[in-house]
């Protein structure tokens, strides 16, 4: 945080303070009421907001994002003030990361990892899957914005997934669970033992798709491959668990 911000915050909470104290009503008979606590104060802050500003590598981005999923799971996500967070990035963003995700509603990844408005990227579509148009978004993000890391990120009982592995025909879904076939075909053949309709195979299928996500990213884009090479991007995989909350990171 540099020094004005470290002023601003000081003095928006001093003025909350003396408000909450009653000492900056004009009204006498105003009720006191208790002194605001030190974690109250702190909800004033934006820290995730500050604390992209701090991250230089793609290794200090995923420890942000594996921080942020921890305050999520532990129910103790920072107390953030969103139109603070407005305020402070009118005029510029520089988010750490870039996040390709699943439309899947119980996955919304600035919640799961504990991020505010202006630290991540976010591209959804069904399957967590690449198009020339996602690409071109990363792009954007990384070559452009600076983003240090892309986090690829499947789920555990995913739709999509489980609408390829049925080989589910339907209106312009069907192209998209299509692009996840490469990915059934690799487990089927990998796990002979395990039937298309169970869960285990499926969520072996959603792994999977990420790390064909993460190979066709690379393979895709010259851009985003020159920025790997050079070390100032990396590409990661991750599994959402929708019984936990836990964003496992794929090695
Ligand atoms: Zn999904």
């Amino acid at each position: 945080m540099n020094s004005s911000r470290v002023k601003k915050f000081a003095l928006l909470s001093t003025i909350s303070i003396l408000f909450t104290a009653g000492l900056g009503c004009s009204t006498p008979q105003s009720k006191p009421v208790p002194q605001i606590s030190a974690e109250a104060s702190q909800s004033l802050e934006t820290p995730a907001v500050s604390r992209s500003a701090g991250i230089h590598s793609p290794a200090e981005a995923l420890a942000a994002l594996q921080e942020g999923n921890r305050r999520f799971i532990d129910g103790q996500p920072f107390k953030a003030n969103y139109l603070h967070q407005v305020a402070l990035t009118k005029d510029h963003q520089a988010p750490f990361a870039a996040i390709v995700s699943c439309l899947d509603s119980r996955i919304p990844p600035e919640i799961v990892f504990d991020q505010g408005i202006g630290d991540v990227f976010v591209a959804r579509v069904a399957g967590n899957i690449e198009d020339d148009n996602i690409i071109g978004s990363l792009e954007f993000a990384t070559h452009v914005k600076n983003a240090k890391l892309i986090l690829v990120m499947g789920h555990t009982g995913c739709g999509a997934v489980v609408g390829a592995c049925k080989d589910v025909k339907l209106g312009h879904l069907t192209q998209l669970l299509d692009q996840i076939q490469p990915a059934v075909k690799a487990v089927k053949a990998r796990y002979p033992q395990l039937t298309a309709d169970s869960t285990a195979f499926q969520d072996q299928v959603a792994e999977e798709n990420v790390r064909h996500t993460l190979a066709d990213l690379h393979k895709k884009s010259s851009v985003i491959a020159r920025l790997v090479h050079e070390g100032k991007l990396e590409l990661v995989g991750g599994m959402y668990d929708v019984a936990t909350g836990r964003v496992r990171i794929l090695k």
